[in-house]
């Protein structure tokens, strides 16, 4: 985006990528249905970005959610809002809009340099890069780094680049958006790894979300699990395992629960009983044996399927994340998300200090903080 922004305004630009191919997170993303932007108030979507809002407000008002559809729509993708407000392209795909916009970046003349992996600068201040034919270098007359965060690291971006600004405070990078590890017991673990758990509430420190999630061999993941998760792993940093509710009928009130539980159970096995009388099978059935095996009270079965207890231990590692907060501190750039420390050198995208839910936010910001920086990086160069 700061090479379309950049080119478009007459600059001469280069894009240089380690990997093979460009944006392969991009198109990654895409396999999920490529959730661009949020259709929700401006007001409303400013406040995901919590304590980096204002950093990141200006570039979004610059480029907000219509202008990144109307965007879309002029690479030749129609978009469509799903119920939640999430943005989509119709095709629900990444690379037919990749292909159109790789073909508009070569159309403006736009050179694309893959297979060359930046390693710092040289003495006479020109980029390094090594290729497969041997270190290369190049010289510009600015440079904006947009070399992503630390997770999913073999799609490209793994956080390396901290070691090449030994000079500029990082903020640490965590994973965002990210699953937990759950101590399952060996019987539930070997049953139900890989199962989903569809709508469910999820409830932590006063906060409920509805959504889904899945079981994994060593603990959980999943939307309604990442809507919470930067909440779940501060605390976790902060004090050590917490433990989340599981509303396994959140469309039910434990009224109405505790009535269908009241039936005679009348020999039943549990499983039978729950799903008779609770409608729950499958994994749902299995969180509730798994809970009362911990120790819960099969005295009050309504009030533990609407709150069964699951303790996280710890995030899972960063590579596995679906973004990475920390990065680039703000006292570090200006408001052109330049480095004060290096004139001509601009940061963008989940390199910066920032980080918001799943829901089209990521992408969201790193176009809008994308195309500022490249047409601020735009401006130095001419002026230099
Ligand atoms: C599975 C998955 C699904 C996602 N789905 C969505 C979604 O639907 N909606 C959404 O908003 N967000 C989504 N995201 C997040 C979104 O993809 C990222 O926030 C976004 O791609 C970050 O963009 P970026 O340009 O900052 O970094 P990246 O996309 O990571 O790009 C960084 C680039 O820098 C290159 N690079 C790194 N170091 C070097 C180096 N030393 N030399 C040369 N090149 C280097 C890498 O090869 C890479 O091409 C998803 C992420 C994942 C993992």
């Amino acid at each position: 985006m700061a090479a379309e922004a950049a080119s478009a305004a007459g600059g001469a630009v280069t894009v240089f990528d380690r990997m093979g191919a460009p944006a392969r997170k991009f198109l990654m993303a895409g396999r999920g249905g490529l959730n661009l932007t949020h259709g929700e108030a401006i007001e409303a979507l400013l406040g995901r970005y919590r304590e980096a809002r204002s950093r990141l407000e200006p570039a979004i008002r610059a480029f907000p959610p219509n202008a990144l559809v109307e965007w879309c729509h002029g690479l030749g993708e129609p978009t469509f809002i799903g119920t939640s407000g999430r943005i989509f392209p119709r095709s629900m795909k990444a690379s037919p809009l990749l292909r159109a916009w790789l073909r508009r970046l070569e159309g403006q003349g736009v050179r694309l340099q893959t297979r060359h992996d930046w390693q710092g600068w040289a003495r006479s201040g020109a980029l390094c890069f090594a290729t497969p034919q041997g270190e290369r270098e190049a010289t510009a007359d600015a440079v904006v780094l947009a070399l992503g965060g630390a997770s999913w690291p073999r799609l490209g971006g793994d956080g390396g680049w901290t070691d090449l600004l030994p000079d500029i405070e990082v903020t640490p990078m965590r994973p965002a958006n990210c699953g937990f590890c759950v101590v399952w017991s060996q019987v539930f673990r070997s049953r139900f790894a890989g199962a989903p758990l569809k709508r469910i509430a999820l409830d932590f420190a006063g906060r409920t979300v509805r959504g889904e999630a899945v079981v994994t061999d060593s603990g959980i993941e999943g939307g309604a699990i990442y809507a919470l998760s930067a909440a779940l792993r501060d605390a976790i940093a902060g004090g050590g395992p917490v433990t989340i509710g599981i509303d396994l009928r959140p469309d039910l009130s434990m009224e109405a629960l505790a009535r269908r539980l009241a039936a005679p159970r009348r020999g039943q096995s549990l499983g039978n009983f729950l799903r008779k009388a609770a409608g729950l099978e499958g994994v749902q059935a299995g969180l509730v044996q798994e809970a009362l095996h911990a120790g819960a009270d099969s005295g009050d079965l309504a009030g533990l399927i609407k709150r069964i207890p699951v303790r996280l231990e710890s995030p899972f590692g960063i590579a596995r994340a679906i973004s990475t907060a920390g990065g680039v501190a703000w006292g570090e750039v200006d408001a052109d998300f330049m480095l004060r420390r290096r004139p001509g050198l601009f940061v963008a995208g989940e390199m910066l200090d920032w980080e918001a839910p799943t829901g089209g936010y990521l992408l969201q910001a790193c176009f809008a903080t994308g195309r500022a920086a490249g047409l601020a990086a735009l401006h130095h160069a001419a002026a230099a």
